[in-house]
């Protein structure tokens, strides 16, 4: 039990510092209920803050103008002007959307990285780097199928 404590102390302070979410009701979805309404895949991403397999996501393809919202909740995450081809067979942008995402650090490979999610839901999106192109120099890696495009 006090593993599983630690484990959740970062996510406790990030949420106590700035939580703009924190009555949605998107926050009170059990475990069970978002097993029962996300895909498998999407599931394990969001949730259980799996990782896809790099070049599999449709979205890598989609260059037209809107929006990549999350598929939990449908919080509008990115602007496809902000989208790139980074290279890594992950759907990559420079910059995320206005409170959209909460951050966190991750040692799950062994060194530290900073994941963050949806801001609303919570759900698990990605990984952001600090070797993106011009203008922010950030590179956000997100799984593709935690999101869903919304054309504009
Ligand atoms: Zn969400």
């Amino acid at each position: 039990m006090a593993a599983t404590a630690a484990a959740l102390a970062p996510n406790v302070a990030l949420a106590a510092a700035k939580d703009a979410y924190a009555a949605s009701p998107y926050r009170k979805i059990t475990d069970a209920e978002w097993r029962k309404r996300l895909p498998p895949a999407a599931y394990v991403v969001l949730r259980e803050e799996g990782t896809e397999r790099a070049g599999t996501s449709p979205l890598l393809k989609e260059h037209r103008k809107g929006t990549f919202a999350c598929l939990g909740c449908g919080l509008p995450l990115f602007s496809s002007d902000t989208k790139y081809e980074s290279g890594t067979g992950w759907p990559s942008f420079y910059r995320a959307l206005p409170g959209a995402l909460l951050t966190k650090t991750d040692y799950k490979i062994g060194v530290p990285r900073t994941a963050y999610e949806c801001a609303q839901c919570r759900g698990h999106q990605g990984h952001v780097f600090n070797d993106g192109p011009r203008p922010t120099g950030l590179r956000y890696c997100n799984n593709g199928v935690a999101l869903k495009f919304i054309p504009a």
